[in-house]
């Protein structure tokens, strides 16, 4: 095929057969962010380039080579966005959502990065994100925590880990910058060309490293733990009373930085040794100046976001079953004068039974051409309307995955023999 007709490297069709399985991840994502209070807020895909260099910052990955940015025809720099939360806190300001009021907001959709793809990366990928804004915590800390840990007993996935960790206030990393930037000056010949960089533009950076040779420099740095300010360290240890009492596993990692600027206290990622490398599934924290920064008034805040492409494969690793879209029903239509009574029952059907999937034969075809397509259709019961059952007023039914003989049933008794052998889906 000519390049032009070929998928951008890194950005995946989703076909038909995989759909049914994200819409039941989705929808999984929606129903408990909902449950808890959040409401969806949609952002657009573009946003000024401006909004996530301030937000995300310039010593980041994200911001230094990930950004999908090209000029609009006005010359103005836009750039899809490769994360949500600068564009619900632009919103957020911009509508006056945050005066003297306080929100909690979910949002689903694509993100764009310019990464190296590989499995579990890509450089179109999708994220469900939730935020609360105006929210000083440690109560809502333990919320989004708590959320996450039900999205994983609900989809039944347990091979999960939350690492946690408190980064303390923007002013109590300052005297820990100093003692940092102090250890890896003194080792900067064991330092990568990145972290070198880093050194003294982003010191806290250098722990994200993902060099393994970085490894060993990185584990001996000082712990930003024995630096937290008073008032972090409470909040820090009240969090983990509710965890604690909830009965909510972690791992304190004081290493866990987090790979954005913005946040401050609360830390956490959802890992599992189940993906190979790309392991973080869900990662979110705190980030109380982000929306004084980006211009609103100060507004403490907090937030997640998760990948679905790597729930998706976690989902399936831990023997999660892919959602069934099987029609219920495939209604066959033989014999002259057939067809339009056919829609009128498969309408009647729809009319009355809306939850009931019905397929209607396209195209004509024998009868036992049309079998072969209601069984290939995955369909539980095959509806036979030939000439002799539409001069009689009834309707042939035919189970096509479980034993049982072809019964026939008057037209005006289809439903109720249906209800008890098609009970209604949630
Ligand atoms: P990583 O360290 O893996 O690059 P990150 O810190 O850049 O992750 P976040 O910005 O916190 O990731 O995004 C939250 C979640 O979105 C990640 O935990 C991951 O599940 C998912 N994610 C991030 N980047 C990608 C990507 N390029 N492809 C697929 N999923 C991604
Ligand atoms: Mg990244």
């Amino acid at each position: 095929m000519s390049e032009a007709f070929q998928a951008i490297r890194g950005m995946a069709d989703v076909l038909p057969a995989d759909s049914g399985t994200w819409q039941l991840l989705e929808a999984t994502l929606r129903d408990i962010a909902e449950a808890y209070g959040y409401r969806e807020l949609r952002i657009p895909v573009v946003e000024r380039t401006e909004l996530f260099k301030r937000s995300i910052g310039e010593v980041t990955d994200i911001v230094e080579k990930e950004m999908y940015t090209f000029e609009d025809r006005n010359g103005a720099s836009l750039t899809l966005r490769p994360e949500a939360t600068a564009g619900i806190v632009r919103a957020g300001i911009s509508h006056g959502l945050l005066h003297n009021q306080r929100q909690k907001v979910w949002f689903t959709g694509p993100m764009f990065r310019y990464e190296r793809p590989q499995k579990g990366r890509y450089r179109q990928f999708h994220q469900f994100d939730v935020e609360a804004l105006g929210f000083d915590g440690p109560d809502v800390d333990a919320e989004m925590i708590l959320m996450t840990a039900r999205l994983w007993r609900q989809l039944g996935i347990d091979a999960v880990t939350l690492e946690l960790n408190s980064l303390g206030t923007a002013e109590s990393r300052q005297d820990y910058r100093h003692v940092l930037v102090e250890y890896f000056a003194g080792h900067e010949s064991a330092l990568d060309e990145d972290s070198r960089q880093r050194l003294h533009r982003n010191p806290m950076r250098i722990l994200d490293s993902k060099n393994p040779e970085m490894q060993p420099v990185v584990a001996g740095a000082p712990v930003l733990t024995e630096f937290l300010d008073a008032e972090s360290a409470e909040h820090f240890a009240q969090l983990r009373e509710i965890l604690d009492d909830a009965g909510i596993g972690y791992r304190l990692n004081p290493r866990l930085v987090r790979g954005l600027d913005y946040y401050c206290r609360t830390v956490f990622e959802w890992v599992t040794d189940r993906l190979g490398a790309q392991g973080t599934v869900c990662a979110g924290g705190r980030y109380d100046g982000l929306v004084e920064q980006l211009g609103g008034r100060p507004t403490p805040a907090i937030g997640w976001a998760l990948g679905l492409e790597r729930l998706l494969e976690l989902y399936r690793v831990c023997g999660g079953a892919d959602a069934r879209q099987a029609p219920d029903l495939y209604l066959v239509a033989a014999g002259p004068g057939t067809l339009a009574p056919a829609f009128r029952l498969a309408e009647q059907l729809r009319e009355e039974r809306p939850q009931i999937k019905v397929e209607i034969n396209l195209g004509g075809g024998s009868f036992k051409v049309q079998m072969k397509r209601a069984d290939k259709s995955g369909a539980r019961f095959a509806l036979l309307l030939g000439e002799d059952e539409l001069a009689a007023g009834t309707i042939g039914l035919k189970p096509l995955r479980e034993s049982g003989e072809q019964r026939t049933v008057p037209w005006a008794e289809l439903i109720t023999t249906l209800d008890p052998l098609l009970p209604a889906r949630d």
